[in-house]
């Protein structure tokens, strides 16, 4: 019988390896935080002082080397993050918290590569507005149009992807980058693959952030034509660095009607607009309501405020999401609506967005691969 993992056993494999010119040992340091166990499958974050992010690569495979070596582990992956001595400018960090900075790319490390002809993010001003419902959309209709795509849920305090598709399996590693897991035809990295919710949630603004990049650094991308980014709602720090970092060719906005998702939609935009990223248009989300019984439309938020504010910002409008217990109830059943009803009005929908997307990428003149890391 396999003897039970526990987090005991991990913290004592760790605490086998002690940094060059540490006092104490991984744990003891308290550079190890977030782990997390799911069916043999190990993550945590390791946390280094900056000076050795050169030895970033090797401190990693040392700390995985050691877990991997329990019994009943199936897979460890470690997701690094380097800190900077006080005073240096953190990228999200609240005035109780560490000065830390995310560090994602050890210095000399790797070479920029390019996951996508075109790098596109899903942005919204606030939370629970269908920015993911939106995102898993939007990647099946580009690839329902022939276009080799991938997805990275990069909403790390909220990842949807694994219950929008069904999908939980650990990813593969392979020379160092993660293998993406595949349904419906898509490529597909979830933050929600390696750690669980809890522990996302408690990460540090700078950790997040470091996990993140690593997402964007290694996953071995296949080829794709569009990566679609799911990004964490909000306008803030997080969100206005990973859009830097993406280099995006554009950024779809998604809003509801309501007065109060336009305010925080407008946030979004101006941060977009700050940074010189196209905003590729604002989609309304929930406009109306589909009645399950007499199949009759409702003007619940009066419907069209994102229509007027597109035209008042002077950018594209893409079209209108109704809703509907078919879209929730699809993604719920992790087949989302353009997979499980593609002649349904709602994939066409979706299928519309997607080519006025399309359009607006391949006469941009932004479609250079661009995920340079700086
Ligand atoms: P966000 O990513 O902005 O937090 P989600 O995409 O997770 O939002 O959506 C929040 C909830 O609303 C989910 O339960 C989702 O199924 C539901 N939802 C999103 N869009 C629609 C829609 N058009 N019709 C019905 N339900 C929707």
């Amino acid at each position: 019988m396999v003897a039970k993992l526990t987090e005991e056993k991990i913290y004592d494999a760790l605490r086998t390896i002690t940094l060059p010119d540490a006092e104490a040992n991984l744990v003891a340091s308290g550079a190890i935080s977030g782990l997390v166990i799911k069916q043999g499958h190990v993550g945590f974050a390791l946390e280094i002082p900056s000076a050795l992010a050169p030895q970033a690569d090797t401190i990693r495979r040392q700390a995985e080397g050691v877990v991997r070596k329990i019994d009943g582990v199936l897979s460890a992956t470690a997701m690094m993050t380097a800190h900077s001595p006080a005073g240096q400018a953190p990228q999200q960090a609240s005035p109780s918290q560490p000065q830390h900075q995310a560090q994602g790319q050890p210095a000399g490390a790797r070479t920029p590569h390019q996951p996508a002809r075109h790098v596109i993010a899903v942005a919204s001003g606030k939370g629970g507005v269908g920015k993911s419902t939106t995102s898993i959309n939007l990647a099946l209709a580009l690839a329902a149009r022939g276009l080799k795509t991938g997805i990275l849920d990069a909403d790390i305090y909220g990842p949807s992807l694994p219950r929008l598709t069904g999908t939980d399996q650990k990813p593969e590693s392979r020379d160092g980058k993660l293998i993406p897991l595949q349904a419906f035809g898509l490529q597909m990295m979830s933050i929600g693959y390696l750690i669980s919710a809890e522990n996302a949630a408690i990460w540090r603004g700078p950790m997040v952030m470091s996990a993140l990049e690593q997402m964007l650094r290694d996953v071995a991308w296949d080829g794709l034509d569009v990566l679609v980014i799911d990004l964490p709602p909000g306008t803030g720090d997080a969100q206005l660095t990973l859009s830097q970092r993406a280099k995006l060719a554009g950024a779809v906005i998604v809003s509801t009607p309501q007065d109060l998702a336009l305010i925080d939609a407008r946030k979004g935009i101006n941060m977009f607009e700050k940074t010189e990223i196209p905003i590729l248009g604002i989609l309304e989300n929930m406009s109306y309501f589909i009645c399950p019984d007499c199949g009759g439309r409702h003007d619940i938020f009066s419907s069209g405020g994102a229509q007027s504010e597109a035209s008042r910002l002077n950018v594209p409008f893409l079209g209108q999401i109704p809703l509907d217990m078919a879209i929730r109830e699809t993604s719920d059943a992790g087949t989302p609506i353009v997979h499980a009803q593609p002649d349904s009005p709602h994939s066409m929908a979706y299928l519309d967005i997607a080519d006025q997307l399309l359009t607006q990428l391949e006469t941009s003149g932004k479609s250079a691969p661009k995920f340079v890391f700086e």
